[in-house]
């Protein structure tokens, strides 16, 4: 379906500088697929979905789509464009129409669709997307989740054969995300053709059939899910793929303790890891207040390893040589919990309770 062959693009700055983002891209997506493309920020995805929509033409190389040269001159965009729909970050609707009127103004200034067949198709991709109750409201008073919906519904109208998604959820309070990424896992099972940019990757691992790692202008490393998550080839793509997201606090005598667990709060909801906050709570005011009151100054790090989905609180204490739990506390510790692990370290001791 598209075929992409030595892609490369330099941005030009006005002062004379230039900048090479996308070096040599090349790959071949078939109907139905769905990629994620991952990969760390500034490393060219963006740019790449840009340009197979001809919204930012590449410098060079070949973008083949159903065997026709989209780079060729005189190449209808418009029609392109129809075929390869794109869900942006921000949504881009149109803020002066109401719901129905954004999903169906392409359909019938572009394609020649009658009113009422347009407002019949509409009604229906809202339904689709779960918001037929909001036909005639003004984007203003949706929810960025709501607005998100509604701009995919945007995109079906026009009966795209591929959609393109630039971080479709990274706008948005993470209380959203969800109802987003459930429209588009919807899709994926219609059979949708889809190219996602996401940050999500359990999202990514759950619903796509490839992974496309960029990095450093090329596509790095490509592969299953499974492939890419629990067996990445390239030391670039484990380090991405198997990152660890940690929030740090040193506690020492006088210790802000609200400021830590309005912060831990924070972290749990910002990586979709809500359910653990309250264990989080109860952990740390014990480790802290009681099992190791004694142990100050120590560090205390929240960690969420989001491929494996696993979420775990470090205790560590500099130039300890044992383990600070007694059979006691460790009984205390046990409800809350997964696993208690006890390990020196090169520094001192850390327990680490597995959530
Ligand atoms: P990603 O989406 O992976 O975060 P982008 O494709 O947005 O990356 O950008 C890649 C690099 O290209 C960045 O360093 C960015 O600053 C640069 N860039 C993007 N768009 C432009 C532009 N229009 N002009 C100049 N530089 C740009
Ligand atoms: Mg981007």
């Amino acid at each position: 379906m598209i075929s992409v062959k030595h892609l490369s693009k330099t941005y030009r700055n006005p002062d004379g500088s230039s900048l090479t983002v996308l070096k040599d891209i090349n790959c071949e997506i078939q109907p139905g697929e769905v990629i994620s493309i991952i990969g760390p920020s500034g490393t060219g995805k963006s740019t790449f979905l840009r340009a197979l929509n001809l919204l930012d033409p590449p410098t060079s190389g070949e973008i083949l789509y159903n065997g026709e040269n989209i780079l060729a001159k005189g190449y209808p965009v418009h029609k392109l464009r129809q075929k390869m729909g794109m869900v942006f970050q921000n949504f881009n609707l149109f803020e002066h129409m109401t719901v129905l009127e954004n999903i169906m103004y392409a359909p019938v200034k572009i394609l020649g669709v009658s009113l009422a067949e347009a407002r019949e198709e509409a009604v229906s991709l809202l339904r689709k997307v779960g918001l037929a109750e909001k036909a005639e409201v003004y984007p203003s008073s949706l929810s960025g989740g709501q607005k998100q919906r509604v701009a995919i519904a945007r995109c079906l109208a026009m009966n795209p054969e591929v959609i393109l998604f630039d971080e479709p959820t990274s706008a948005l309070d993470p209380t959203m995300v969800g109802e987003v990424l459930s429209v588009m896992r919807q899709l994926a099972r219609d059979g949708m053709t889809m190219l996602i940019v996401t940050h999500e990757m359990k999202f990514a691992r759950d619903v796509s059939s490839r992974i496309f790692f960029m990095y450093d202008g090329y596509i790095h490393e490509d592969g299953t899910p499974q492939q890419l998550f629990e067996n990445p080839k390239r030391s670039a793509t484990k380090e991405f793929t198997q990152r660890i997201r940690r929030a740090v606090f040193e506690v020492g005598d006088d210790f802000d303790f609200p400021g830590m667990f309005t912060t831990m709060t924070r972290f749990c909801i910002k990586n979709n890891i809500s359910q653990y906050c309250e264990r989080v709570e109860k952990i740390s005011k014990l480790m802290l207040t009681d099992i190791m009151a004694a142990y100050r100054p120590m560090t205390v790090r929240l960690n969420y390893k989001e491929i494996a989905d696993e979420a775990s609180l470090d205790f560590m204490v500099e130039g300890l040589d044992h383990s600070p739990l007694d059979s006691t506390s460790k009984e205390k510790i046990h409800p809350l919990c997964r696993e208690i692990i006890e390990e020196p370290t090169s520094r001192g001791f850390r327990v680490k309770i597995l959530l």
